[in-house]
């Protein structure tokens, strides 16, 4: 089962792709994961990505394609697996064909988790993260039991810098402009399918579940 799963920032792909991968054993290959690991580690890939991700700018595509090339030829991905993150532009994607031609193998799904932009501004911009743990709220739908504070360890609440209304709304609309061409590319190829992002999470794995299911038969 070789899937991508899409949708703009907020739309709770990190959330469903636990879900899908979880229930259907693949790994869960994020690009940005994989960059910010390798920053931590200190390693050459994660010099190189650093300056990039620093100025929120993509990563060249040699380097990115690179890694997703490595990364998908190990054994845990025989199964399938469920790409985050990437692509993230039409050349990623032809490459990403390109790559899986060679293994004999064709993306299967590409899963578009769609919100609209008001939900989108609404759920980001009252995101509240720990400063200790990491552990995120949100103040309308996931409030602390205290205000500013975190129930797991009491440590100060705080917002991302990225997460202000303004730069939201710039990050969504940069968002979008790349996606767009990409989602015609998928339709075109009839992988697409698009999810209905702003129902409770448990009805928003359902449909995603239908749809890998029904390819199973
Ligand atoms: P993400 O966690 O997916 O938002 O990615 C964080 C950062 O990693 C992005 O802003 C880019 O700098 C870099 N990155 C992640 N995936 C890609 C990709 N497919 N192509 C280029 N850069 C990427």
């Amino acid at each position: 089962m070789n899937i991508v799963l899409m949708g703009l920032p907020g739309a709770g792909k990190g959330t469903q792709a636990d879900k899908i991968v979880e229930k259907y054993a693949i790994p869960h290959i994020s690009t940005g994961d994989m960059f910010r690991a390798a920053i931590q580690e200190g390693t050459e890939l994660g010099v190189k990505a650093k300056s990039f991700m620093d100025q929120g700018a993509l990563v060249p595509d040699e380097v990115t394609i690179g890694i997703v090339r490595e990364r998908l030829s190990k054994p845990d991905c025989e199964k399938g697996f469920l790409l985050d993150g990437f692509p993230r532009t039409v050349p990623q994607a032809e490459e990403l064909d390109n790559i899986l031609l060679q293994m004999e193998r064709k993306i299967e799904h590409v899963l578009n988790i769609q919100v609209e932009k008001e939900e989108l501004i609404a759920r980001l911009t009252g995101r509240r993260i720990c400063k200790v743990c990491g552990t995120s709220y949100h103040l309308q739908f996931k409030p602390p039991t205290v205000d500013g504070v975190c129930d797991k360890d009491g440590g100060e609440l705080y917002q991302r810098a990225d997460d202000n209304p303004e730069t939201v709304t710039n990050r969504l609309e940069v968002n979008m402009n790349q996606t767009a061409p990409l989602l015609s590319f998928y339709d075109t190829k009839g992988v697409l399918s698009n999810i209905d992002g702003q129902q409770h999470i448990n009805d928003v794995f359902n449909e995603l579940d239908v749809i890998l299911k029904d390819d199973k038969q």
